[in-house]
């Protein structure tokens, strides 16, 4: 596979207004826009892209791991240090980024198909990949590569070994598209659908649809819904498909049984049919555009048919599970392309709650590359990546066996792994497993993860982390962030999601508790950890882990100094938590002359911050009582400082008052809930992502008899002849049982249906009379469509409680997408 390159010179000459070249010769092949996600630090550039005077000071540490070329906008930074290194000045680095990659895409003649839309994208784009591949070798985004860095980033893998491009492209504000346009240069255009996904970005869902359509002005080619058809399109070559208006392709029928879909349609005066293996509705519309698709490519409807019945079940998204023996599991067991580890391999990496990583790997298949080159490549990424064992399964892996370093080992197949691998050499360790679909690796993801019963919580760490910005962006410059993680960060659970955090830089993580600082500590958390309600039994644990107590009254004050004293410790970090008005923790206003002669009279304490707690900050209401709050809180924590006589960090908004409340950000703010996706200040809901679902399955379905009754008591008496499924999710779960008998309601096939009866331990009965369901089908209990917020109101009571209230034995899967 031949790679491009320029050296940094040719790189300067094409974007740079100011350059200084020590390597002037240096290659150049990879773009590196996250400091933590180095492949090949020699041959990278580094783009310092938005926030770039924060990003500034990432340059030593890329430095150290051996990058030498840096693309940056900030031309007084000092260059002094780095005398090995390239400096190429641009005035927008994400722009110079695009440009450099349009004259890439200009070098190629082969067709380009691009994808826009609001849902579908990536799996229109992997299916028509799966369609297109016995035709065509094909160079692609990985995962759902679509935004102004990822399209850049898979542009840049065109080279002269394909003969068609399929880019998404994705935007969430007007003006993103025009760029976007100009680097995929489509031949061939796709919009999907327009649905709801960033509207706050937009005047209107018209204003969206012509901002997406600008990806086409220039293609020859357009395939879309005929609702979509427009006459500036006059001059190109549409085809249309439609359900319900006169299209090239007319859906005329779509009938699913247990496993598949038929869909028939009406084709140049013809009735042509597919049969997919899929039956829920959103699989049949992204089916219905690939069919256009290649229909408009001239691809026969025979071939077609039969491809379309092999289509396979597309996961992006790969899955944390919890491991065997202490472990962690990352389970990406479906495909295994060079792009696609890049990106799991980063995953791995960024897990740091054991001290080491584990690849479980199959053959890779990759077109366009000999197979000695291909594990050359790999075997070099795996030392970048920084991959304690390696483990390698395939006949073809295997032969190559001989280019990987020691700790490795080999299976000819799966089977052979499950039958001689001891399972327990994997403790305490994260493990990647990544495998081609033939290989089969759910075998070994079962036998390696815990057993997980049919009732998960699932959390998305992208939601986590989209939130965590929009966050940090609402912040003034400099105001720090501390991300409160207590009660199993709010149900979430802790290790992975402090993690994340840590990764992402924030700049504190808060627990209630001793004991859950320890566990981070055990987790490898390093970042400092306050610790909100600590007890005098845990002072020892405190200093041992080196977790940070918020110190609220004197009688804590002078048993923890006391404590220090004892043990002859000096200035340990503490925080001071000040009672403006929530009436539960911390000193009162009157008390805060005698703290202050009390904390200048000892050398045990270090006071790190000065806080206090908004008891109101997401509602009008008590406006005044805000107010309030925030000049109490200025005014002592000004008297303690001219006290103390050195600087500490002050803080008091909690989530809604980061947006609602920007006088209240002071030097730090503690984000909770909203890192999680839930939001009581109406206008911030929109802009959040949905961290959490709760999932469960159906047993069994029976039917019933107007007048027989469900369940423990007979309160749940059936109305009229009708179906019940019960699902795996009771009390003990933490479903409440006030749900029971019609109050809750979950979500099965997209449709709300009521329990019915009382809601049992372990189980619950749902009334599915009115809906098309199977056993063993999903149950969606909260999440994205069923919101956590209409559970909440159901119950009387606020997410918080709901969210932390999913018990332990609920397991937690974390995926990544
Ligand atoms: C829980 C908590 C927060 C976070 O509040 P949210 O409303 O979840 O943002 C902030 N500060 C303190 C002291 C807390 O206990």
């Amino acid at each position: 596979m031949s790679q491009f390159s320029f050296t940094a010179e040719e790189l300067a000459k094409n974007i740079a207004t100011k350059s200084l070249l020590n390597s002037p010769n240096q290659i150049v092949k990879h773009l590196l826009t996250d400091s933590r996600k180095i492949t090949d630090a020699k041959e990278s550039v580094f783009f310092i892209l938005k926030g770039s005077k924060d990003a500034h000071q990432y340059i030593s540490s890329v430095y150290s791991k051996g990058v030498f070329t840096f693309v940056l906008t900030n031309l007084d930074f000092d260059t002094s240090p780095f005398p090995n290194a390239n400096f190429i000045w641009v005035n927008d680095s994400l722009k110079a980024m695009q440009q450099l990659m349009a004259k890439h895409r200009a070098q190629f003649s082969y067709p380009v198909i691009a994808i826009t839309g609001s849902n579908g994208k990536t799996i229109v784009k992997e299916w028509l990949y799966q369609l297109l591949s016995p035709d065509f070798d094909i160079v692609r985004s990985p995962k759902s590569y679509n935004s102004q860095i990822g399209v850049p980033l898979s542009v840049w893998q065109m080279t002269d070994d394909y003969n068609l491009g399929i880019f998404e492209a994705g935007i969430s504000k007007v003006g993103e598209m025009g760029a976007l346009a100009n680097i995929i240069k489509p031949n061939i255009g796709i919009l999907t659908n327009i649905a709801s996904a960033h509207d706050e970005g937009f005047e209107s869902r018209q204003q969206k649809l012509e901002e997406k359509l600008l990806l086409f002005k220039d293609s020859e080619s357009l395939i879309l819904n005929s609702q979509y058809n427009h006459t500036d399109f006059k001059d190109k070559n549409v085809f249309t498909w439609s359900l319900t208006q006169i299209a090239d392709l007319k859906i005329s029928d779509i009938k699913s049984s247990l496993s598949h879909t038929v869909i028939t349609a009406n084709y140049l005066q013809q009735s042509v049919s597919i049969k997919i293996p899929f039956t829920n509705q959103v699989s049949v519309e992204n089916a219905i555009i690939c069919w256009a698709t290649l229909l408009s490519l001239g691809i026969e409807q025979d071939i077609i048919a039969k491809r379309m019945e092999k289509l396979l079940v597309v996961k992006m998204r790969l899955e944390l599970k919890t491991g065997i023996h202490q472990s962690s599991i990352i389970d990406d067991s479906y495909n295994s392309d060079f792009s696609s580890l890049d990106i799991a391999l980063d995953f791995l990496n960024q897990q740091n709650q054991h001290p080491k990583k584990t690849l479980i790997l199959s053959d890779i298949y990759q077109s366009g590359i000999s197979t000695s080159q291909l594990y050359q490549k790999l075997a070099s990424l795996l030392l970048n990546k920084g991959v304690h064992q390696f483990i390698g399964i395939g006949g073809q892996i295997m032969k190559h066996q001989n280019l990987f370093s020691t700790n490795s080992l080999f299976f000819k197949d799966t089977d052979d792994f499950l039958k001689n691998f001891n399972t327990a050499n994997i403790k305490n360790q994260t493990v990647l497993l990544k495998g081609s679909r033939d290989f089969e690796f759910e075998k070994i993801s079962k036998v390696l993860t815990q057993k997980v019963h049919d009732t998960v919580l699932e959390i998305n760490l992208n939601a986590i982390v989209n939130n965590l910005k929009h966050y940090k962006a609402k912040l003034k410059p400099g105001v720090k962030m501390m991300a409160m993680v207590k009660a199993f960060a709010y149900g979430s659970g802790s290790d992975e999601v402090a993690n994340l955090l840590q990764h992402h830089r924030v700049d504190y993580l808060a627990v209630a508790y001793a004991d859950e600082g320890v566990a981070l500590r055990q987790a490898e958390i390093t970042i400092p950890i306050m610790v909100l309600s600590p007890e005098v039994s845990s002072f020892e644990a405190l200093v041992k882990y080196n977790l940070e107590p918020e110190l609220y009254s004197f009688r804590i004050l002078e048993a923890f100094t006391e404590y220090l004293e004892n043990q002859n410790i000096k200035e340990y970090p503490v925080h001071i938590k000040l009672d403006t008005g929530m009436h539960r923790l911390g000193f009162n206003p009157n008390e805060i002359e005698k703290l202050g002669s009390f904390l200048k009279k000892q050398s045990v304490l270090k006071i790190k911050s000065v806080f206090s707690h908004l008891v109101a900050s997401d509602n009008d209401v008590h406006k005044e009582f805000t107010e309030l709050q925030i000049s109490t809180f200025t005014q002592i924590a000004a008297q303690i400082e001219s006290n103390l006589k050195y600087p500490f960090i002050k803080h008091l908004a909690n989530t809604s008052a980061i947006t609602k409340w920007p006088t209240a950000q002071f030097d730090m703010a503690r984000l909770g809930i909203g890192l999680y996706g839930i939001e009581s200040v109406e206008e911030e809901k929109q802009a959040l992502a949905n961290v959490a679902t709760l999932k469960t399955t159906i047993s069994q379905i029976k039917d019933l008899k107007k007048g027989e009754t469900v369940g423990y008591g007979r309160s749940g008496v059936m109305t009229h002849d009708g179906r019940i499924a019960t699902v795996k999710i009771g009390y003990a779960d933490g479903y409440p049982r006030a749900l029971g008998n019609g109050k809750g309601f979950m979500l099965v096939n997209n449709t709300l249906v009521p329990t019915i009866g009382n809601i049992c331990m372990d189980m619950t009965m749902l009334d599915i009379s009115e809906i098309d369901t199977n056993e063993g089908d999903d149950v969606i209990v909260f999440g994205e469509d069923l919101s956590v917020y209409d559970v909440a109101k159901q119950l009387n009571t606020i997410p918080y409680e709901v969210i932390t209230n999913i018990s332990q034995r609920v397991k937690r899967i974390y995926f990544y997408e």
